[in-house]
């Protein structure tokens, strides 16, 4: 299938090299020249432009940093490059209302179009974990879907246009706000004296269990996978949680909803990425609450 990939960056890169090597051919465009030549080592070939990529593929997708360079791409090159037959798949991580809007633009053209935020940081991509959270008509996510399913594990359809984007900032504020309660738990229990991996067996096994403690824990030992046993380097970053909290919390202002957790976490976020740890992975937010944060 000929796929234009528009965005080739941490995650876009992968997920179109993912793509070349399932046989697709794939058109890819950045504006940065290193990602492009990248995707074409990759097995990719270069576009010239968004529009040259977007032209007569079956399938696009965009994997750029926020919601303005999304309605950029698809104003400029997208909606009035694509076939009537092509499905749009915005994979980036947007706000609720650019998304409906992107959504409602094209089936006013009548072109699928659907967002597909992905859950998995930038090593997901190459070992096959990424999920997607799918929001668009039934129509759109049936075209997606196979697409879709070569570049990852899990395609779930949330419901019509933004309800990917949606799933995944409440998603993310559950993840933020759970991460910043075990990291607080671990510093209290090891101030008061109770040994991290003690406190590790007995919680997990307690009803403070959660994904944050269990799969991901804030303090090395328990949990060898974890990037505290690498000093935090890698995995999910700070700044990337910073800014997935601050969409949950501008989605939450315009829907009327109460995120006083969220926005406490998106407080300690701001904190730590101001005292220069927006590139540590997002569990280090414990050398914050702990005291031991040195840049
Ligand atoms: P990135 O900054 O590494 O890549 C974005 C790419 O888009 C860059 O290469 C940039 O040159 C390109 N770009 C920007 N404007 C463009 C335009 N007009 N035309 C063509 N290319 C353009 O970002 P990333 O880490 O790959 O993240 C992409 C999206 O995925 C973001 O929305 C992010 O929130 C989300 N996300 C990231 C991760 C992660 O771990 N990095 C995980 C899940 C979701």
């Amino acid at each position: 299938m000929r796929i234009g990939f528009i965005g080739l960056g941490n995650m876009g890169g992968g997920m179109a090299a993912c793509l070349a090597r399932a046989g697709h051919d794939v058109r890819a465009f950045d504006l940065a020249a290193d990602a492009l030549a990248a995707a074409v080592q990759a097995g990719c070939t270069a576009a010239a432009s968004a529009a040259e990529a977007t032209w007569q593929s079956a399938a696009v997708i965009t994997m750029l940093p926020a919601g303005r360079h999304v309605r950029a791409v698809y104003d400029d090159a997208i909606l009035g490059h694509a076939g009537p037959d092509a499905v749009l798949i915005d994979c980036s991580t947007i706000d609720v209302a650019t998304a409906r809007a992107v959504g409602s633009d094209a089936a006013a053209r009548g072109v699928l179009a659907v967002d597909a935020p992905v859950s998995g940081g930038v090593a997901a991509p190459a070992a096959g974990t990424l999920a997607f959270m799918v929001g668009g008509p039934d129509a759109a996510f049936a075209q997606a879907q196979p697409v879709l399913a070569a570049m990852g594990r899990a395609v779930l359809h949330a419901g019509g246009a933004g309800m990917g984007q949606a799933a995944k900032i409440a998603n993310n504020l559950l993840l933020g706000a759970s991460m910043v309660a075990t990291a607080e738990a671990f510093t209290l229990a090891m101030k008061l004296g109770l040994d991290a991996q003690t406190f590790f067996d007995i919680a997990s096994q307690a009803s403070g269990q959660c994904w944050s403690m269990t799969s991901y824990c804030p303090v090395p030992g328990p949990v060898p996978a974890a990037p505290s046993n690498r000093d935090y380097a890698g995995g999910f970053a700070s700044a990337l949680m910073l800014k997935d909290l601050k969409l949950a919390i501008a989605a939450a202002h315009d829907a009327g909803a109460s995120v006083p957790m969220g926005a406490a976490a998106a407080a300690l976020y701001q904190a730590f990425a101001n005292m220069g740890g927006g590139d540590r992975d997002f569990s280090a937010v414990i050398k914050l609450l702990d005291g031991s944060w040195q840049q």
